[in-house]
């Protein structure tokens, strides 16, 4: 059977997508026109993901192109933004089937009504090289009230949302090495889920403007990225090892195999807001998330050139010693 052309293609997987947007001209344009809101800055972000280097080249087409969209929002939720649309620039290997594009689609029409992010332009083109996909996320956030990485102030609470180390080992779960050791299946699963889906906290983000001072999304480690917290804000942090919440799949994993605290502090992957948050705006943060609401690792300082940027306290309150803080790309 003849593949489709990339017209074709356009047509019938990617233009479905743009049918919440009447300014993507359901992808027959050159361009797509956007309306601001009244009032409301737009917010940019992109992100690039490669086969064999941010996701396994077996992984099932439909969650590879659902995590493309889910650590492009990510950003946005970083920055308390609200998702607009987004670009996507695809990249298929010469023999990648029709099949494979079906089901990256019907993947990417799963996300792009769950996020309400209607796909509003983009490209494909074949390569002779690894399958390579690159999306630009818009979205909205009120003027002036973005979250940014450089306001966090010395004596803010630094917090977290949902579990950290689950990327990482979610990882090796789905590398299947955590396979025979006696890990509960479901266990696994719930790794390995948190790995190849992970979840945006867009709502936690919007939430938190006005009161976070500082955010950002750990995708690269959580030492690692409180660093460029510290960094542009001017501070010092510490943290306490012991606060950092764990997910139940990862402590049950963790009674049938070894997984470093190293891992968990600086595994990439988690997606989950780093923030930091004056104190006495820790009550409000609380009304208004519930359940939700971020836990508490830690407390910025003042920036001391003698000490490290960001210092970890183990179980017995001595600071941790750590070979890398985080990914490397280079
Ligand atoms: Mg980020």
């Amino acid at each position: 059977m003849a593949r489709r052309s990339e017209f074709q293609q356009i047509a019938d997987l990617f233009a479905p997508l743009a049918a919440s947007a009447p300014g993507a001209l359901g992808l027959k344009d050159d361009a797509a026109l956007l309306v601001p809101p009244a009032g409301q800055q737009l917010v940019v972000t992109v992100d690039a993901i490669l086969s064999g280097v941010h996701y396994l080249p077996d992984d099932p087409p439909d969650l590879v192109a659902r995590k493309l969209v889910r650590v492009n929002l990510s950003d946005l939720a970083a920055m308390g933004a609200t998702p607009a649309g987004m670009l996507l620039a695809c990249a298929f290997p010469r023999d990648c089937s029709d099949a494979w594009v079906e089901a990256f689609a019907a993947g990417l029409a799963l996300d792009v009504v769950e996020f309400g992010c209607p796909v509003i332009g983009g490209d494909t083109v074949a390569t002779p090289g690894p399958a390579t996909f690159s999306l630009t996320a818009l979205g909205w956030a009120p003027m002036g009230q973005a979250l940014l990485r450089r306001g966090a102030k010395a004596g803010d609470l630094i917090a977290v949302t949902g579990t950290i180390g689950d990327g990482a080992v979610g990882l090796w779960a789905a590398q299947g090495r955590l396979t025979g050791l006696g890990v509960p299946e479901d266990a696994c699963a719930a790794l390995a889920a948190r790995y190849h889906l992970p979840q945006p906290r867009l709502v936690i983000g919007q939430a938190l403007r006005g009161l976070a001072s500082a955010a950002m999304d750990i995708s690269d480690g959580l030492v690692q990225d409180l660093g460029h917290v510290c960094a542009a804000s001017g501070v010092c942090a510490e943290i306490r090892l012991e606060a950092v919440p764990l997910s139940a799949a990862l402590q049950v994993a963790r009674e049938h195999t070894h997984i470093a605290d190293e891992l968990v502090l600086t595994g990439g992957d988690d997606y989950e807001l780093l923030l930091t948050i004056p104190p006495e705006n820790w009550p409000e943060v609380e009304a208004r998330l519930g359940p939700l609401a971020p836990t508490v690792i830690g407390l910025c300082r003042e920036d001391d050139s003698a000490a490290e940027t960001v210092r970890v306290l183990d179980r017995q309150g001595q600071p941790m010693q750590l070979a890398a803080t985080g990914w490397q790309h280079f």
